[in-house]
């Protein structure tokens, strides 16, 4: 299939969420995957997906470098939302082992300590998978702005992007008119939350992602390029 006859079954439901991932797994059923990262703005789509179908599978890059936060709200939205199929994708034990022994590889390499811990174990994962959702949103950072809802990669497999269009007031609306539970971080000012040690809460006027890769030049961890 490519992307025109995908665009074809999916455009009519492409504004309303719940219904295209109902249709995207409907099309491609075991071949589908969620990605989440249980962040700051993840419940929504999770909830979603939990209106769409429980059983969707949930892929969760579990890098070992998580906030004890974040491991304890994924918990609590497998239980508050009734998923059913959540998989923790983890980095190669020899990988770590070999570049990264003393954990520290993030502070001086870490595009090298993403591409072990992230990009690598997602493209062994993503083998099983002819499409990947995620919760991606163009408005997020500059870097996502002409992201679209159905993209198809070079290698031929789909991303679906179903909240691309919405803004972060969107987002929140939802989340407040569904009453579902919020990160406990994004009080303390973390807008867009992944690592710990790669993580710091944004100020005032910021954009969220500001907060990801303080003080250096990268702005993704590579899974999405
Ligand atoms: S976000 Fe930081 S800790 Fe996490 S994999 Fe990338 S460099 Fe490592």
């Amino acid at each position: 299939m490519d992307i025109n006859q995908l665009e074809l079954q999916l455009n009519p439901v492409k504004d309303d969420p719940v219904a295209l991932l109902r249709k995207t797994h409907d099309i491609f059923g075991k071949k589908l995957a969620v990605l989440s990262s249980f962040g700051a703005e993840s419940v929504l789509l999770l909830a979603m997906v939990a209106e769409a179908k429980k059983n969707i599978r949930i892929l969760f890059l579990n890098t070992g470098k998580h906030f004890e936060e974040t491991l304890a709200y994924k918990e609590k939205l497998i239980e508050v939302l009734g998923l059913t199929n959540i998989v923790d994708v983890t980095p190669e034990k020899q990988d770590i082992d070999h570049y990264d022994p003393t954990g520290e590889l993030w502070a001086f390499d870490a595009d090298a300590c993403c591409r072990i811990r992230k990009v690598e174990p997602l493209q062994r994962a993503s083998l099983s998978y002819k499409a990947l959702v995620t919760g991606r949103k163009r408005s997020q950072a500059s870097t996502r702005a002409t992201m679209q809802i159905i993209e198809q990669r070079q290698d031929g497999t789909f991303r679906i992007n179903p909240l691309a269009f919405w803004t972060a007031e969107d987002i929140q609306k939802e989340i407040t008119r569904r009453h579902l539970p919020p990160h406990p971080l994004v009080s303390h000012g973390y807008l867009s939350i992944g690592c710990e040690p790669c993580t710091r809460p944004v100020q005032e006027g910021e954009e969220a992602r500001c907060g990801r890769w303080s003080g250096l030049s990268k702005t993704e961890c590579g899974i999405h390029l």
